[in-house]
């Protein structure tokens, strides 16, 4: 990646490096005993940011001063774990010290016009390197550039959440579209632990629509959507037991319902959401899968109005969400 860098900027094209981090570190962690910064409110770690220094839940928004040593054995090595982009950013302007470093990203850009500013002297044209998250996937006519770096594609290919590999191949493309829009062609260099992944090679040497009629085949099997209609009851409160005991009875009335009226409708959970506290908040899920679209509507109906007569739900939040997008 380096060499196909440094290659670029002396043919005197600019590089975008993508990373889907902002942030100078994933988090902190003590190297004697491998304590980990984590929020108080969430089950998430705390970003290490350097401009200005602090750890910051990206979940919750919690910030905490940098601590001088380990709370949980005093050591004073704390090191950063993992790469974000203020610390590429800070990497690339070491090894590249001639050629401007651009970093795009929230923070970055939090100042009006700020944004703006850094795109207008970037489409002047000379060499520079560009350090972004996904905010530069989007929209933006970057005509100069004709090497882009996907840094540690994994952590976005292989989350959890089904449709994950489908988005992150989206985001993968709409980052390439970036590259050799003009005269020149472009190059685009995906940096991965699982460079052998089937679905990579697939995207690499065909592009993204054989890509999708793979994961549509895959889908068909699997009985996920498009095939198949799905629907997620999410609930949260900041008790525990009062959410876990409404989903429960509400699962246990909705099985009944289903089988009394013999309706052709699976009912899965109630399981902790993929991220199950949040802003000292409990997060509980329910999904519904149907063949039929009326079914799974008919279900959700009887399950809405149970919730809605149900003193105990007035304590919990809940929403269903019928087709969701995301299943966290
Ligand atoms: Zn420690
Ligand atoms: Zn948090």
């Amino acid at each position: 990646m380096l060499e196909a860098v440094e290659e670029t900027l002396a043919a005197g094209h600019q590089v975008l490096v993508f990373i889907n981090r902002r942030g100078f570190a994933p988090t902190l962690s003590c190297h004697a005993c491998g304590w980990l910064a984590e929020c108080d409110h969430c089950d998430a770690r705390l970003t290490l940011h350097r401009q200005p220094p602090l750890l910051a839940c990206h979940h919750c928004d919690q910030r905490r001063a940098l601590p001088d040593a380990c709370p949980d054995c005093g050591s004073a090595d704390l090191r950063p774990l993992g790469s974000g982009t203020e610390r590429t950013e800070e990497t690339l302007a070491e090894r590249f010290p001639d050629v401007p470093v651009h970093r795009i990203d929230r923070d970055s850009t939090r100042r009006r016009d700020a944004l703006e500013q850094t795109l207008t002297e970037v489409r002047r044209g000379e060499p520079c390197l560009l350090v972004g998250t996904q905010m530069l996937a989007k929209g933006h006519h970057l005509p100069h550039v004709t090497l882009v770096v996907v840094v540690n594609a994994d952590a976005g290919l292989y989350a959890s959440d089904f449709r994950a590999l489908e988005h992150s191949a989206q985001l993968l493309e709409q980052v390439a579209g970036r590259a050799g829009r003009a005269a020149h062609p472009g190059r685009v260099l995906v940096q991965t632990m699982h460079a052998d992944d089937p679905h990579l090679r697939l995207l690499s040497a065909r592009g993204y629509d054989a890509l999708a009629e793979q994961l549509l085949e895959e889908r068909r099997v699997a009985a996920l959507p498009p095939f198949r209609f799905l629907a997620l009851l999410r609930l949260e409160g900041a008790q525990e037991a009062a959410v876990t005991e409404l989903g429960g009875r509400a699962a246990a009335a909705l099985r009944e319902h289903l089988e009394a009226r013999e309706l052709d409708v699976d009912c899965l959970g109630p399981v902790p959401a993929p991220m199950e506290r949040r802003q000292n908040r409990y997060h509980l899920q329910l999904m519904l899968s149907a063949e039929k679209r009326s079914r799974l509507h008919e279900a959700g109906a009887w399950l809405a109005a149970w919730l809605e007569a149900e003193p105990a739900a007035r304590r919990v939040r809940w929403s269903l969400d019928i087709d969701p997008q995301t299943l966290s």
